[in-house]
């Protein structure tokens, strides 16, 4: 930190004015958190790095605990007739090209926990909370700066981009991503680890998926050295593809183009129908997965973390954007619910860390099954073929049954 500075900032507002928030980052965490926030009252300013949005290519996942905040953000109306909402995950091995689980989503999922588990193009679900942010009075959101250090003071923060200040507020969200500069610069924390595993992007036209994939379902098909997940988004006319294979090469990029071959090679070994859909599409985009250990802390004074910039998850749980977006809520609720910032963000943390640590560590273990190999993946193809489907979506009620602490 530049230095914390117990004294009072220049431009401090008179004390019956709103809570002041700057955010920086306006990928789904930030514009999540400064939609709830504005939603009670706050004042928000969000500094995107990107000159625009550019989320293309790419699909989401989003379970009932996610859905369930996207509603309560006032997003359902617009998304509803956008996303898909499939009836079941069909659960594979690949090379041998079985089915092993036929677990239920859809009615029955949406039933159990009052939400239902959407999956959505990336570009849709950012293009509802872009809309939502530009239509509040309470936020104003700018593109093309990077905010990069901060100034705390006894009543305030101060944001800096380029060595100007850019935004003085009550509190800083670093909202900023996997690679958070502010948490770089500000708390002091290792890079995250490469975990040795990539993942490959691309959506296709409906008329292109292959015979032997299913078009409204999710599908996902294991292997030894990675795996391939799809999905219907665009209320069913695409579908997009997650292939997951071990990669020596690391890329910094989030979105670098990919030869085919490499994706290829990564479902060589797979079933006919799995080769068929990745020959589907010459249009895949790379991101390198990384790990970050639990951090000690996501508060330093005035300045707080939130979704990838404090917990990034690995996404064989297909949580780690919505795990941004129950920090989002639970920030705004704690903030409005206290007289203290201090408190409130004390609050925030202690609700959200082990939260944060359960859904890594499970995104890690699932991980784990789906890369066995030898009798450990026929085990595995067992107990999954003779365990009861509903059975083993209820051992997730933890995760998709998340509500805010009362
Ligand atoms: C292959 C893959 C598949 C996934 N699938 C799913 C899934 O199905 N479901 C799910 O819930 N999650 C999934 N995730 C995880 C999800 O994408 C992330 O957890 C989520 O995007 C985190 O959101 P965020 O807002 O915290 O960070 P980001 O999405 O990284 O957004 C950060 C934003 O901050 C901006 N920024 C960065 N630095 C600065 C700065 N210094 N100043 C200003 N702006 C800055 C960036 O440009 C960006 O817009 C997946 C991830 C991967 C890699």
């Amino acid at each position: 930190m530049q230095g914390t500075l117990q004294t009072t900032s220049p431009t401090t507002p008179p004390k019956s004015s709103p809570l002041r928030v700057l955010i920086a980052g306006g990928g789904i965490g930030g514009l999540a958190a400064a939609l709830a926030i504005a939603r009670t009252g706050g004042e928000v300013r969000v500094f995107e790095r990107r000159a625009q949005s550019d989320e293309d290519g790419a699909g989401i996942q989003l379970g009932p605990n996610g859905t369930r905040i996207l509603q309560s953000l006032g997003l359902a109306d617009q998304l509803s007739s956008q996303v898909a909402t499939p009836d079941a995950l069909f659960v594979h091995d690949g090379p041998m090209g079985v089915r092993v689980a036929e677990l239920p989503l859809g009615g029955w999922l949406a039933e159990r926990h009052g939400a239902p588990y959407w999956v959505a193009h990336r570009a849709d679900l950012h293009a509802a909370l872009r809309r939502a942010v530009d239509e509040h009075p309470l936020i104003e959101l700018r593109h093309g700066i990077e905010i990069e250090d901060a100034e705390t003071y006894s009543d305030e923060v101060l944001a800096r981009s380029g060595g100007q200040i850019v935004g003085a507020g009550d509190i800083l969200i670093a909202a900023d991503g996997l690679r958070s500069t502010l948490r770089q610069n500000l708390f002091g924390t290792r890079l995250p680890r490469y975990s040795g595993k990539s993942a490959a992007r691309t959506v296709i036209r409906r008329e292109q998926i292959p015979d032997g994939i299913l078009q409204d379902s999710v599908g996902i098909w294991l292997a030894p050295k990675g795996h391939v997940v799809h999905y219907p988004v665009r209320a069913g006319r695409e579908l997009a593809i997650v292939v997951i294979r071990n990669d020596l090469a690391v890329d910094e990029g989030w979105a670098t183009a990919v030869a085919h071959d490499w994706v290829k090679d990564a479902v060589q070994d797979f079933a006919a129908p799995v080769r068929s859909l990745i020959a589907a599409s010459d249009n895949w985009r790379k991101w390198a997965l990384f790990e970050l250990p639990p951090l000690k802390t996501w508060v330093n004074d005035r300045v707080v973390l939130l979704g990838d910039a404090a917990h990034p998850v690995l996404p064989f749980l297909a949580q780690g954007a919505v795990l941004a977006l129950e920090d989002a809520l639970t920030l705004a609720r704690c903030l409005s619910d206290s007289d203290s910032v201090p408190k409130a963000l004390g609050s925030y943390q202690t609700q959200r860390s082990r939260r944060a640590e359960g859904v890594q560590a499970a995104s890690r273990r699932n991980g784990q099954i789906y890369h066995l190999d030898g009798p450990l993946r026929q085990a595995r193809n067992v107990t999954l073929t003779i365990s009861p489907p509903k059975r083993v979506m209820a051992s997730y009620d933890w995760l998709y049954g998340w509500r805010p602490s009362a």
